[in-house]
């Protein structure tokens, strides 16, 4: 049931994170048009109550609030500033927020082309997998002006759990960036626990049972660890989605002059990992390289 006291939405992106993300708007009871390049996702959408648009431009012309969840930097461009794009069809006083991930260059760079028609924005990337965008328990980190913030909380509680504001356009992009430092890490971190201790010849299942019980817990190796002992490399969060995310970090490194050693050795194996054309295959899959490195097995 849709409430009409609550802002239309409009939805950019349907794809692992954004489809049950649109679902979530639509149980809360918001009233949602949705855009998506391929089909099926818009159909199925529709099927539990969403209407849909046959561009960007369309779906703003139907929203007060617009969120795009699309892959990344040129992608955000195209659907908000692009000539089909939100900008086109936006009213005065309505809201964008691109909770992709791509970088603070590119939120202030959306930023800065909505501002000269009026419009404000948001940049307000999540973390939390694509459990946490079916459960609604995503971590939201958001960026831009205090009191559009404020604004959009309602929505925000609508698909997360934990949602802090991080300072001016472009914080969200940054404090996202400094996840997946920590999220590459963890995730080779895992492969190599799980490799190092079953060529010493533990048990896969007793190394997670142990590892998750103490220090070395983490989202990872309670997410992704039984994944790769059970052989199960489908994708929740694409491995070509996170080498993106640390081309962006390393780009940023050189601006900053800095070095983060492990962060990078993260972005070498993803990047082989895209060598070994399995880019479309989740995170969990850098173990693959891992082993073949190795020459043995998790098992
Ligand atoms: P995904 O499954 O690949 O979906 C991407 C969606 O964006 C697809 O619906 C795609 O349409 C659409 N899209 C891409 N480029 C477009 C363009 N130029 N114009 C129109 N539509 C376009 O990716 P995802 O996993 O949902 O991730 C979305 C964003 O969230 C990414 O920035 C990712 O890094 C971030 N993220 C993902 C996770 C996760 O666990 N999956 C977690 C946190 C953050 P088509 O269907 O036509 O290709």
């Amino acid at each position: 049931m849709s409430n009409a006291d609550l802002p239309k939405i409009g939805f950019i992106g349907l794809g692992l994170m954004g489809k049950p993300m649109s679902g979530n708007l639509l149980k809360k009871g918001y009233t949602i048009t949705v855009y998506n390049r391929s089909k099926k996702s818009v159909e199925e959408l529709e099927a539990v109550g969403a209407k849909s648009a046959s561009s960007p431009k369309e779906v703003a012309e139907n929203s007060e609030i617009v969120i795009a969840m699309v892959t990344d930097a040129p992608d955000v461009e195209e659907v908000i500033l692009g000539p089909q794009g939100v900008i086109h069809g936006a009213s005065k006083g309505m809201i964008v927020i691109d909770m992709s991930t791509n970088s603070p260059d590119t939120a202030n760079l959306v930023a800065l082309g909505l501002e000269k028609k009026g419009l404000d924005f948001l940049d307000a990337p999540v973390s939390g997998g694509d459990k946490g965008a079916k459960e609604g328990t995503l971590t939201i980190m958001v960026g831009g002006k205090k009191e559009v913030f404020d604004r959009c909380l309602p929505v925000f509680k609508a698909l997360g759990k934990t949602i802090t504001y991080v300072g001016r356009t472009g914080s969200g992009q940054a404090m996202k960036l400094c996840n997946q430092v920590a999220v590459s890490i963890h995730t080779v971190a895992t492969s190599e626990a799980l490799l190092f201790g079953t060529s010493l010849g533990l048990k896969a299942d007793d190394i997670l049972k142990v590892l998750t019980s103490g220090a070395a817990n983490s989202w990872n190796l309670q997410n992704l660890g039984p994944k790769i002992v059970a052989r199960d490399f489908e994708p929740g969060f694409k491995a070509a989605h996170l080498y993106k995310d640390l081309k962006a970090v390393i780009r940023s490194l050189e601006k900053e002059n800095l070095t983060l050693p492990a962060a990078t050795t993260a972005y070498e194996l993803f990047g082989a990992v895209l060598a070994s054309k399995s880019g479309e295959k989740g995170t969990q899959v850098v173990a693959r390289v891992l082993e073949k490195l190795a020459e043995r097995e998790i098992k």
